[in-house]
């Protein structure tokens, strides 16, 4: 329950269904928010099982709750209990937060909002070029994002097939945006996609807590001065990849704001009012520093 307020039977309930959940950062943010809105809404995570989701999609209907957000390993194994599932989930794949739409569950994805969100002003691609680097789930998100904002998307991932597969699916549903390209392992092709890079995004779990001395295998200095270096990893908050970056003189961001963003459009899904993203981004900060 969140400090200092009661539930009583008018509080509405949302929350986020993981396995394991004790480590999301949800429930901080949203929670928060509630308090600065006086709203009376509470979030709270619920630990399910994979073989339990079936019931615990049924109970969301049954107990009223008004939606949920849902990470791993639960992002894909949702989609067949669901009614309708949105455009997003069909390119991305995965289901992030669920609506109960008067015992209707939609299905929708809000990673690539809450990243274009992240990027403000930045976020048209007007042409310019993005160089994605890895091909899983949040790459996935990205990319789609991007190529949607009007970038030029190359991706380049340690396992080539896997980025010729992201490439393949976005393209397909991508018609009359910008193709996505897949950068060859050869450094000549990796550095001249570099030279033309307006902004790099980590989407690999390397610089990631515990393992935080590494950095991807790329030349970053060969991007222009303008570039920005986005590291989707919020833990640390600085990675190794930032820490160099910013000693080159590049614009930095780090995961921090997506995961803020992404909450702050659940937020505004469910609750048909406009986040207080600020209140958000200073729990989520506070959980993190
Ligand atoms: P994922 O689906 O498991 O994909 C991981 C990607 O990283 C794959 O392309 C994988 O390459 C590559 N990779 C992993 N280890 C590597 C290594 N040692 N060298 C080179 N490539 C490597 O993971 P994900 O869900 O996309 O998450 C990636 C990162 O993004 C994580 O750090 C996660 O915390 C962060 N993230 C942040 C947010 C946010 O809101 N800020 C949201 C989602 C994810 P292969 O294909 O070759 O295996």
């Amino acid at each position: 329950m969140v400090k200092g307020r009661l539930t009583r039977g008018t509080t509405k309930v949302v929350g986020v269904m993981g396995f394991p959940v004790k480590h999301s950062l949800s429930p901080a943010m949203h929670n928060a928010a509630f308090e600065a809105l006086e709203m009376d809404w509470v979030y709270v995570p619920f630990e399910v099982s994979p073989e339990d989701i079936p019931e615990a999609l049924k109970g969301v209907k049954s107990l009223g709750i008004i939606g949920v957000n849902v990470t791993v390993p639960h992002k894909e194994n949702v989609m067949p209990y669901l009614s309708e599932i949105s455009e997003d989930v069909h390119r991305i794949g995965a289901v992030n937060t669920i609506i109960n739409d008067r015992g209707k569950l939609r299905g929708l994805n809000t990673d690539s909002v809450g990243f274009v969100r992240s990027l403000g002003k930045e976020a048209e691609g007007n042409g310019r070029t993005a160089f994605i680097y890895g091909a899983g789930g949040s790459a996935r998100a990205v990319a789609s994002a991007l190529q949607r904002q009007k970038w030029r998307v190359v991706i380049h991932n340690r396992t080539r097939e896997r980025a010729e597969m992201l490439a393949r699916s976005l393209n397909e549903s991508g018609a009359g945006y910008n193709q996505i390209e897949v950068v060859s392992d050869n450094a000549t092709a990796v550095n001249d996609a570099l030279q033309v890079t307006s902004l790099f995004v980590n989407c690999t779990p390397i610089g990631m807590h515990p393992i935080v001395d590494q950095v991807p295998a790329v030349e970053i200095r060969n991007m222009p001065y303008s570039s920005i270096i986005y590291d989707l990893i919020y833990h640390p908050l600085e990675t190794q990849l930032l820490k160099a970056a910013k000693q080159l003189g590049y614009r930095t961001m780090n995961g921090a704001e997506m995961l803020v963003q992404q909450g702050a459009e659940a937020f505004e899904l469910w609750t048909e009012q406009k986040a207080p993203v600020d209140v958000m981004r200073k729990a989520l900060l506070s959980c993190l520093t």
